[in-house]
């Protein structure tokens, strides 16, 4: 690890303007569980480390003229527990209650959490000049591409790995935050961009803006399902989380693409009519047509269509009749003087 200038300014202005004028690079530090990391394996090397610990105001949740409040330094856990969110935003609790585990819940942070960076194996690993590291290749296309993004991937195809993203693009959240130019307020589908623009960060904040608080629109349907290898502790190989609420349906996924994926194209497939199995099957399907998996994780495709029709249909508290049946298989024609 690089040796770094430790700060913990006591106003989100204050931290803002330390990163701002740091000589030698400055990152923000919040529950710290991804961020030590980085610095440990040399990912990331800022001559700074800015704290907000000290800075008052950033936990708790509240409810505000039909939105919850959710501040930066509320943990995970918190999220999770909160009758509040369970209540009024039950995809967002139960997108918390399947993150990491109770340790990790307890000091990992919403802040932290959306602003994380990736798992990838080539981006985590030093001697990988990857995209992301300034370097000139993903290292997935050729390589292992398991985990990898089947949407919106290339140049780099890594996959998004917050859980709370996805609940909250599908529940139409915002976020405020606090930089060289005061404070502004975006919707959370907007905090990130596609490799595309700039492979070698996943959001689009300046260097200088943080987080400070999130606001969620209270009271509409929905839930959240995440497919993981390992249940005691995991990231989300494949994530979905739906909300029907009054603007209509949002749906978003996890697991499947560089930044958490609204799809456009399930929400038209299931429009403003209720939910039934068929139109919840339909939805997901339309929803995986334009995926373009990489050399070895083409069995994303059936799964994220599985997990979405089954988070469709719990948001809209629809019995699940189990899968629709594969389309029937011709029986083979005999031609003349042919022996099967
Ligand atoms: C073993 C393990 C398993 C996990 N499993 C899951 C999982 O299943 N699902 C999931 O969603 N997450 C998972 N996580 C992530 C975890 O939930 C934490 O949220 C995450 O590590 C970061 O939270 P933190 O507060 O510790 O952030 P930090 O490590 O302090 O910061 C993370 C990044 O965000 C930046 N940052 C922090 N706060 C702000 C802010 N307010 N504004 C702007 N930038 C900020 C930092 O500069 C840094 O780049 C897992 C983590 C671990 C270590």
């Amino acid at each position: 690890m690089r040796a770094f200038e430790y700060l913990s300014p006591k106003t989100l202005e204050a931290a803002s303007a330390a990163v701002r004028t740091a000589p030698e690079g400055a990152r923000i530090i919040a529950g710290g569980q991804d961020l030590l990391g980085e610095l440990k394996e040399r990912i990331a090397t800022p001559g700074r480390v800015v704290s907000l610990k000290a800075v008052p105001g950033l936990r708790g949740i509240r409810e505000e003229s039909g939105s919850l409040r959710i501040g930066a330094l509320a943990t995970v856990q918190e999220v999770a527990e909160s009758p509040l969110v369970r209540e009024k935003a039950p995809a967002l609790a139960e997108a918390a209650t399947s993150v990491g585990t109770p340790q990790i819940r307890a000091l990992g942070t919403v802040g932290g959490n959306l602003c994380q960076r990736p798992r990838c194996w080539y981006y985590r690993l030093a001697d990988f000049p990857c995209l992301k590291k300034g370097g000139g290749t993903c290292f997935a296309v050729e390589g292992d591409s398991r985990y990898h993004a089947i949407l919106g991937g290339g140049p780099c195809h890594i996959v998004h790995p917050s859980d709370l993203a996805v609940a909250l693009v599908a529940l139409d959240a915002s976020v405020e935050v606090v930089g060289a130019k005061g404070r502004r307020t975006i919707p959370i589908a907007d905090l990130y961009a596609l490799p595309a623009v700039d492979a070698s960060r996943e959001t689009t904040l300046a260097p200088d803006e943080i987080v400070a608080e999130v606001s969620v629109p209270a009271g509409a349907r929905s839930a959240f399902r995440k497919f993981r290898e390992k249940l005691s502790l995991d990231f989300a190989v494949v994530a979905a989380a739906v909300a029907l609420g009054p603007k209509g349906p949002r749906v978003a996924l996890g697991g499947v693409a560089p930044v958490p994926w609204r799809s456009r194209e399930a929400e038209a497939a299931l429009g403003a009519k209720p939910v039934t199995a068929e139109s919840a099957a339909a939805a997901a399907t339309a929803a995986l047509a334009p995926a373009k998996p990489l050399k070895n994780n083409r069995y994303k495709v059936p799964l994220a269509c599985a997990v979405l029709r089954r988070t469709i249909l719990a948001a809209a508290g629809v019995a699940d009749p189990g899968p629709p049946a594969p389309p029937a298989t011709p029986a083979p024609t005999k031609k003349a003087g042919e022996d099967f």
